[in-house]
């Protein structure tokens, strides 16, 4: 049996990703579970999803505590969450990741490949949403569904409109993904957990760590209308000398005030990796 955990971020699709999975799997004949895990999670909150593979019935019905295989969605996520927890020795971690295979930060006793799965998201769907992306770096670098497969099962999973470039988003992460490379000599990432005691309540919790990308204010172009500051469910914007201005610490990056602003004076900008 092959067990794999998805971690993601809220909004970037990890629960559709392992039902995705599934799906293809189920269509190539083979035993399959997807285990999604729903918590209090917001978009840009960490999230864990789970699938199983097998060549007969899967009896298990626990969470995946020990994966063959880690996907991970968010290239930033390893910085706040220890995604290698538990995985096997010899194992394998798949990682959106923009740069040198090298610079994932994940080290040790297993194999990483990469893809710049968020750019792929970007030009194609035109949102970071980065789940099919790194289902198409799956399965060149497992082998262990194929890419037409994938490609029929987001059609049941997908409204029909974003089937298209889902697909096409599936396509070019299977080019552009790298053979997976021995992680052993690679320098490690230190995981900082947040502290529990922080406040759970929205306005007062740093969430920077949660960004893929971050909101530029062009100052000369905002009227000062305050529909961002409406708007942003983190309370990051407030109203300075009539302009807009961002607390960075309290912004997640999720792109809400970018998509607000009617005179388009908030551009996003990835986040340095
Ligand atoms: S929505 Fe745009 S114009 Fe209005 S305050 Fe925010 S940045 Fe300025
Ligand atoms: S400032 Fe913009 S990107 Fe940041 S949390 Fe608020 S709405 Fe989202």
């Amino acid at each position: 049996m092959i067990e794999i955990r998805f971690h993601g971020r809220g909004g970037q699709g990890a629960v559709t990703a392992v039902k995705i999975l599934a799906s293809a799997i189920h269509l190539e004949g083979k035993f399959t579970q997807a285990i999604p895990m729903y918590g209090t999670e917001r978009r840009g909150a960490p999230v864990v999803a789970f699938c199983r593979i097998d060549d007969k019935r899967i009896r298990e019905r626990d969470l995946v505590h020990e994966p063959d295989i880690v996907v991970v969605l968010d290239p930033l996520l390893n910085r706040s969450v220890d995604v290698t927890e538990g995985l096997k020795a010899g194992g394998l971690v798949i990682v959106n990741y923009p740069g040198n295979i090298k610079d994932t930060g994940l080290a040790g006793n297993f194999k990483v490949a990469a893809v710049d799965a968020t750019k792929i998201a970007l030009d194609v769907i035109g949102r970071p949403i980065t789940n099919t992306a790194i289902l198409g770096a799956f399965a060149k670098v497992t082998g262990l569904v194929k890419l037409e497969s994938l490609a029929e099962a987001v059609n049941g999973e997908l409204p029909s409109r974003i089937i298209a470039s889902n697909v096409e988003t599936m396509k070019r992460a299977y080019e552009a993904t790298t053979a997976p490379a021995n992680a052993s000599g690679f320098r490690k990432t230190d995981v900082v957990k947040r502290a529990s005691t922080q406040p759970l309540i929205s306005y007062s919790r740093v969430v920077s760590d949660w960004r893929i990308s971050h909101p530029v204010i062009d100052k000369n172009a905002c009227v000062g209308c305050k529909r961002c500051w409406v708007y942003c469910p983190e309370t990051a914007i407030s109203l300075v000398d009539g302009k807009a201005e961002i607390n960075y610490d309290y912004c997640k990056g999720c792109g809400i005030c970018n998509e607000e602003c009617l005179v388009g004076a908030i551009k996003m900008e990835r986040e340095e990796v």
